[in-house]
């Protein structure tokens, strides 16, 4: 029986390889995405126990949010952006929720970031049909597994379409971004601790747009944390 199930593991491997998403090798876990030598090669910022660190600093005057954190640097052709790119554009999302768990593990040992349940920055419905799933939604439940708090969704939501946003620069796309979100059935964020997720932080637009709806509903506080901090 178990030479049947090891035949059909390695006819199964044989079609669907089982690979590391970073380098090829096949020398990786069963409930992993990443090898070993990969998940080393991730460049921590380490940035969760210090206190106005750069991300933080990025939103500053902007928000009022108690802490910010942005788990590993994005740099120009590295192995992070290749993750990225796999997890939104490749149907990625165990890869998300593995390198979720990552970014949960670092906020669960900091102690900064004490939350009641997490919300993902929102796609926009059209992004979420053409891509099957939300790549901060992938992020957030590996977060949940570390920090063993519920995720809240449809309550911080995405309201238009804005296709012309990557073409503007930071004035026009805060300008821009401000009309992307929206609260739905508020009374579920009422006086809790927010930890609200999202894949990148780059300018800060985006954040400080959900930041800015969410600061309406009474009694919240609200944290931030990002996969990553863009240099691109
Ligand atoms: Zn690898």
């Amino acid at each position: 029986m178990d030479l049947v199930a090891d035949i059909a593991a390695a006819i199964t491997h044989l079609f669907y390889p089982h690979i590391c998403l970073g380098c090829g090798s096949d020398k990786i876990g069963q409930d992993s995405s990443l090898c070993w030598y990969c998940l080393h090669e991730l460049p921590a910022t380490g940035f969760a126990d210090q206190q106005d660190n750069p991300a933080e600093k990025i939103l500053w005057g902007r928000l009022s949010v108690e802490a910010v954190h942005a788990g590993f640097f994005l740099n120009r052709d590295s192995l992070m952006e290749q993750l990225l790119y796999q997890l939104k554009y490749k149907h990625q999302k165990n890869l998300g929720e593995q390198l979720g768990m990552l970014l949960g593990a670092q906020l669960k040992e900091s102690g900064r970031f004490r939350a009641d349940a997490l919300v993902p920055v929102p796609l926009h419905p059209k992004k979420l049909r053409q891509r099957g799933f939300n790549q901060a939604s992938a992020i957030c439940t590996g977060v949940a597994r570390q920090l063993d708090i519920p995720i809240i969704e449809n309550v911080l939501i995405r309201k238009n379409f804005n296709r012309s946003q990557t073409r503007l620069g930071r004035i026009g796309r805060w300008e821009n971004s401000r009309s992307l979100f929206g609260i739905a059935h508020p009374h579920r964020l009422w006086n809790k601790r927010i930890l609200l997720i999202d894949d990148v932080l780059t300018t800060g637009a985006t954040l400080e747009s959900c930041g800015q709806v969410l600061a309406e509903i009474p009694d919240l506080k609200l944290s931030i944390a990002t996969l990553c901090l863009s240099s691109l």
